[in-house]
């Protein structure tokens, strides 16, 4: 019996023994278990990573997208550093007239029995010269005109305007686009010039953009002058376009007003603004 006793208590494990048999089994399905999820978890990882490599290697150069710089403003160059304050860069107009008793300083005889302001005269001088050079007959029409000039060439027109049957204020406001308002003219500042090819040509918008006109555009600020009326600008000047009519600014305000097709307005509101 004993031995049968042994037997069996070879052959029945102890309770020790079960649990060391459970331990064992439980690591071995553990064991195989992390085994599978390796070999799962590896081809996954190759899957993922084969389309990249493929895709890369498969894009072809003349498709692939070459980074596109963002569109920048066209450059402004800055306003050149002038005293707004000064005589040449005066705003004259409606809102900012001469007065009655203002003169220019000194007045200089240039041509045509026209004058300016003695410190612009060179300039107009030159200006003239050089376009009769460049082949064009020029009559300087109009330079300083005093107050009571401009009164009559004002009120001369309103007479005329009501004689055709208008009323004062339509008068008005017709001869406002072309004559300034006595005190308001900049002809009495001495600073600007009517240059014609001669005596009877027009003074009219459509002259503009050809002959001496066009010659004046392209080269009054080498002068220092500007178109001073320019195209397009009526609502802001208050006057309609005058080719003929050039003002002194100085060089570097002419060069920079005329480049960016800024008018005397335009220009010194740069200033403000800043
Ligand atoms: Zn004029």
């Amino acid at each position: 019996m004993s031995g049968t006793t042994t037997r069996r208590k070879n052959r029945t494990p102890s309770p020790w023994s079960r649990l060391i048999l459970l331990f064992l089994a439980l690591g071995a399905v553990l064991w195989a278990l992390s085994r599978t999820l390796t070999a799962l978890e590896q081809p996954q990882a190759e899957a993922t990573a084969a389309p990249t490599a493929t895709a890369e290697a498969t894009v072809p150069a003349a498709v692939r997208l070459t980074p596109t710089p963002p569109p920048t403003a066209e450059p402004t160059p800055a306003p050149p550093a002038v005293d707004t304050g000064s005589w040449q860069l005066r705003l004259i107009d409606y809102d900012h007239p001469l007065g009655k008793d203002f003169a220019p300083p000194e007045l200089t005889v240039v041509a045509d029995g026209q004058s300016m302001d003695s410190r612009v005269a060179p300039a107009i001088s030159a200006l003239i010269d050089d376009a009769k050079a460049a082949g064009y007959t020029v009559y300087f029409c109009s330079g300083y005109r005093d107050y009571d000039t401009q009164y009559i060439i004002y009120w001369n027109h309103i007479y005329e305007y009501t004689a055709q049957g208008m009323s004062e204020e339509e008068a008005h406001a017709k001869t406002r686009l072309a004559v300034n308002y006595p005190g308001c003219s900049e002809h009495q500042s001495g600073l600007c010039a009517d240059i014609l090819e001669s005596w009877d040509q027009e003074m009219e918008p459509w002259i503009g953009g050809s002959g001496l006109m066009l010659w004046l555009e392209e080269h009054c600020a080498e002068y220092g002058f500007v178109v001073r009326y320019p195209d397009g600008k009526t609502d802001i000047t208050g006057v309609e376009y005058e080719p003929w009519h050039l003002r002194y600014v100085g060089q570097e305000a002419a060069a920079y007003m005329m480049e960016n097709g800024l008018c005397l307005e335009e220009f010194l509101a740069l200033y403000q603004a800043g």
